[in-house]
């Protein structure tokens, strides 16, 4: 049965008009960087309750002395290269096999692997920006503003609190979620690739299109409806799918 899979999966890529990929925390673990709920994970070690927009801009002093933890993690996460997983996906855009990729991690690592549509629908640790005039600063400066001890990190050009383009807790998606709506809405398949869809909005984007296809290690709530379920870590599940799309086209 577990043999099939490879082989269904690239078929129905191949049959499919447009496919969308989604990617959450899963796909970057064989990278090195742990995802949110796996043992170990992230919520093991940062407290999610502070990580809010409600926080940052109500006691922006307190967040950033508690962030400091989580931005050298966003620091030590810059440096971690793509997997065989990033690369193939990569590899299947160059190939017309696949429309884009929305994904749910803020590691950069699709981009920095190749892949050329993407859509960040939870930010990036490439830049952050000031909440008064919206001026963009890149992460690096944020980062060492706070490590030396300027908490909360301020614009220069208009003192107001400067913060990292990534989503908290309580904020709006950015725009381009919108078009990573429609890029679904569109799409005749979906692939999901580790996540488990237990963060809103993102996981109401399965609910958006007929067919979904989930390469998840653990189960997921979505997996009664998904067409196809194959629990396989995403870098072995791409390479045996890839391979398969190569034999039959
Ligand atoms: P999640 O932690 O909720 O789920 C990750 C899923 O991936 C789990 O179900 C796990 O079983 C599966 N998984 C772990 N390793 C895998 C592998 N090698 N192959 C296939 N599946 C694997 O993560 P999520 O669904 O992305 O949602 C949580 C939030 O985590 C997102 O908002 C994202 O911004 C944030 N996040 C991002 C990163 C990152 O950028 N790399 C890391 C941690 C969390």
């Amino acid at each position: 049965m577990e043999k099939e899979k490879p082989f269904k999966i690239a078929k129905a890529i191949l049959e499919s008009n447009k496919t969308v990929v989604l990617t959450g925390a899963g796909i970057s673990t064989e990278s090195g960087i742990p995802d949110f709920r796996s043992p170990g994970g992230i919520w093991s070690k940062f407290d999610p309750s502070v990580m809010t927009s409600y926080m940052l801009s109500s006691n922006p002093v307190y967040f950033y002395r508690k962030a400091l933890a989580m931005l050298g993690f966003f620091n030590e996460i810059k440096n971690v290269r793509p997997n065989r997983a990033h690369y193939i996906l990569a590899e299947m855009e160059n190939d017309r096999l696949i429309s884009c990729i929305i994904t749910q991690n803020i590691d950069g690592l699709h981009i920095k692997a190749g892949s050329r549509r993407v859509y960040e629908v939870h930010g990036n640790l490439r830049e952050g920006y000031c909440m008064s005039c919206d001026s963009k600063v890149s992460l690096n400066i944020l980062i060492d503003k706070v490590k030396r001890n300027n908490i909360p990190p301020l614009c220069d050009n208009c003192g107001g609190v400067l913060r990292p383009s990534v989503i908290l807790f309580g904020d709006e998606l950015p725009k381009c979620f919108v078009d990573a709506t429609k890029e679904v809405r569109s799409c005749s398949l979906l692939l999901v690739i580790g996540s488990s869809l237990e963060i809103t909005p993102v996981n109401s984007l399965p609910g958006l299109t007929e067919k979904y296809i989930i390469l998840n290690k653990s189960r997921t709530f979505f997996d009664s409806n998904a067409c196809l379920v194959w629990n396989e870590k995403a870098g072995v599940a791409l390479e045996a799918i890839y391979n398969e799309i190569k034999k039959l086209s």
